[in-house]
């Protein structure tokens, strides 16, 4: 009860006024009174240290609340960068393998990738599969352009090989540079007759390739050997070794031919 509480002011008064001074009820209102102001006190200061405890506990509260936003957006900022490290790792990635499945000079896939991928059609082809067909291409004479010409002009025809193959086969064909001067071509799904039609165009087209030096007289050609794929328990091994007799068969026959074993 504050001072100026009308209340306050009448006890005040009751208690101040010499009428009521010896009253039993006088002692016993001053007492209650006086308890009463001590009381109202204590609630004053119990409310006040509340009071503190609650304003402390929300600047706590607030603080917590600030400090876990900020380690939010630090997590989700590591998140962000996690992913973009995982982007780079897996661009990287795709680049290498696409590099270690490539031949540098010629831009043909390589050895290794044709040799997964002739795996590939046979285990199809153990399932069920289609039948393919495989071809072994290689140079007549090289050595000689090297000789007459240099290796830089050698390397220039292979080259030149390769984008001729690259440009000249179906979707489906694939071409790799199997070693040296030896070139490995897969035809999925081709059968004997449609195979020698293709390779006799792409002998044809490599028979046009212009020479190292302008005006020379140069003619390149390819002895190929070629094997169809359908038995589905032959090893990749069984079939690369009998591709490898027909084009040495094409060889001793005289070059510049295709044999089919
Ligand atoms: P054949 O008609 O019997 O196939 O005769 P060839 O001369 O083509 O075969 P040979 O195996 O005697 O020679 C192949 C040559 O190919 C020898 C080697 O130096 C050359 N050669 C292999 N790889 C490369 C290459 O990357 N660049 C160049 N310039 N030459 C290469
Ligand atoms: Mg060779
Ligand atoms: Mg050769």
């Amino acid at each position: 009860m504050k001072s100026d509480d009308p209340l306050a002011r009448e006890i005040n008064a009751l208690l101040d006024d010499g009428a009521h001074q010896g009253h039993p009820l006088h002692a016993a209102l001053a007492e209650l009174y006086t308890r009463y102001l001590d009381q109202s006190r204590q609630i004053d200061r119990i409310s006040h240290i509340a009071d503190r405890y609650q304003n402390a506990e929300r600047e706590r509260g607030q603080g917590y609340a600030v400090n876990y936003q900020r380690k939010l957006r630090q997590l989700e900022k590591i998140v962000r960068i996690s992913d973009q490290y995982q982007h780079m790792l897996r661009d990287v990635n795709d680049r290498l393998q696409w590099l270690s499945s490539r031949d540098e000079l010629t831009g043909l896939p390589n050895r290794r990738f044709m040799l997964g991928l002739l795996g590939d059609h046979l285990r199809k082809l153990a399932k069920g599969g289609e039948p393919v067909c495989v071809a072994m291409a290689d140079i007549d004479h090289f050595k000689s352009i090297n000789d007459n010409y240099g290796h830089d002009a050698g390397d220039k025809v292979l080259a030149a090989l390769g984008e001729l193959f690259r440009n000249n086969l179906r979707a489906d064909d694939v071409c790799g540079r199997w070693g040296g001067e030896e070139f490995l071509i897969i035809l999925p799904g081709a059968d004997l007759e449609s195979s020698t039609i293709t390779l006799a165009r792409l002998r044809a087209r490599v028979s046009a390739l212009p020479g190292p030096d302008d005006g020379d007289a140069f003619r390149l050609s390819l002895s190929i050997g070629l094997v169809r794929g359908d038995d589905p328990d032959e090893a990749p091994d069984h079939l690369l070794k009998r591709v490898d007799e027909a084009l040495y068969a094409a060889k001793r026959q005289g070059r510049d031919r295709t044999v089919i074993a």
